[in-house]
């Protein structure tokens, strides 16, 4: 039930109200002198949040079992404000190989600008990069991983960022908390990009970032604040809405992704399938001890040469929308060619890969769709 105190005395509704605001008006001049003290939750100025914002910062504090939560534009300028809220010149992070792409851009342009070092590490094999390395600022993990979906070892994570004395970070965005929460095994901070899942119709972008502490809080704030990051509260607004199906929709895209991925593992036209909760991956026993669910994101690696003729197969399609994102409800399939995105691991770099990220739709249509794809001529 939504609090009644946000509501007009003898009204109320089962969802939660819009506050728009930029001026929040004070009643006193002592309140509007000393609004430089308020505490995080206070109101001061429509850009720091108003009701609305607050009543989600507080639903995915909870799912994460987090201290607090900050909302930025994307799930990108998550992932950046994090990384420039804990380090400064000189500093090393340590990224996994298989990162959101964007995330190696900011690396490589924004970071090393700014004289903070990023050394790249085998999700498979985190140590094995970084045995002379003796100190970090965060070490960052992405489990499952972009495209490619290797998943991470939590417990030697943590014990590489112990040894590091670095902060551990999670992108959360393939499982979201309904399959994953990451603070639970020893996170620092985890950020969701909450334009996937969690508001799950491919129309808004919005970012969260959760931490444990209050030392992390307050870093974080800081920076949102000095970077005049915000969100608006309309989006708030359908954030919110798309989480109370959010938990439906999660374990129905994964259950037909489950169906897919039993459907592609044998298809002739499969070299590979990349999807850790399917019996045939060899990550499967680690997924499954550190997952509660299938996800609903899959990628097969095609069988043969790469350089396939990707413009005739998308034609074939009735049900998967090509073009980039997934987590909403319809089905988008993105045909990848690995190549810049990998510097430790080339193995799939010059293979056709194809990633489909699973909707809400018939689960059969949506098998249909990719064996017309897939059909050998
Ligand atoms: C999509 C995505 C992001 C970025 O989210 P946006 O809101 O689109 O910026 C970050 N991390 C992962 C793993 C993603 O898939």
């Amino acid at each position: 039930m939504v609090d009644s105190a946000l509501f007009p005395k003898g009204f109320r509704s089962l969802s939660v109200p819009t506050f728009r605001a930029t001026t929040v008006p004070f009643s006193d001049y002592a309140s509007y002198r000393d609004r430089g003290n308020l505490p995080r939750s206070g109101y001061s100025y429509g850009l720091a949040g108003t009701p609305t914002t607050r009543v989600l910062q507080g639903k995915i504090t909870e799912l994460h079992g987090a201290l607090d939560t900050f909302l930025v534009p994307s799930g990108l300028s998550a992932i950046t404000t994090t990384f420039l809220a804990l380090c400064r010149s000189g500093d090393v992070v340590v990224i996994p190989d298989n990162v959101y792409p964007p995330v190696r851009r900011f690396a490589r342009d924004t970071l090393a600008r700014l004289g903070i070092e990023t050394v790249y590490y085998d999700p498979r094999e985190p140590e094995t990069q970084l045995r002379g390395l003796d100190q970090a600022r965060l070490v960052w993990c992405e489990s499952p991983g972009s495209t490619t979906h290797e998943v991470v070892d939590f417990v030697e994570l943590r014990n590489l960022a112990d040894r590091l004395g670095a902060w551990l970070g999670a992108d959360n965005s393939w499982a979201s908390p309904y399959l994953c929460r990451p603070l639970s095994h020893g996170f620092d901070i985890v950020v969701e990009a909450v334009s996937k899942h969690l508001s799950g119709h491919s129309d808004l972008l919005m970012g969260s970032i959760s931490v444990g502490s209050e030392d992390l809080a307050r870093s974080i704030h800081e920076s949102v604040r000095s970077l005049g990051l915000g969100v608006s509260p309309d989006d708030c607004f359908l954030a919110l809405r798309g989480l109370e199906t959010a938990k439906l929709r999660i374990r129905e895209s994964g259950a037909s992704a489950t169906k897919l991925a039993c459907f592609l593992s044998t298809h002739p036209n499969v070299a590979e399938l990349l999807y850790p909760a399917h019996a045939s991956s060899p990550e499967n026993e680690r997924f499954t001890t550190q997952f509660d669910g299938p996800g609903s994101v899959l990628t097969c690696v095609l069988a043969g040469p790469g350089g396939r003729d990707f413009e005739a197969m998308v034609l074939r399609l009735q049900h998967f929308t090509l073009g980039a994102s997934w987590g909403g409800t319809h089905s988008v399939i993105s045909p990848a060619v690995l190549d810049t995105e990998r510097t430790v691991d080339r193995r799939y770099c010059g293979s056709d890969l194809v990633r489909l990220g699973v909707g809400v739709e018939d689960t059969d249509a949506l098998i249909e769709d990719i064996e017309r794809f897939l059909k050998i001529e």
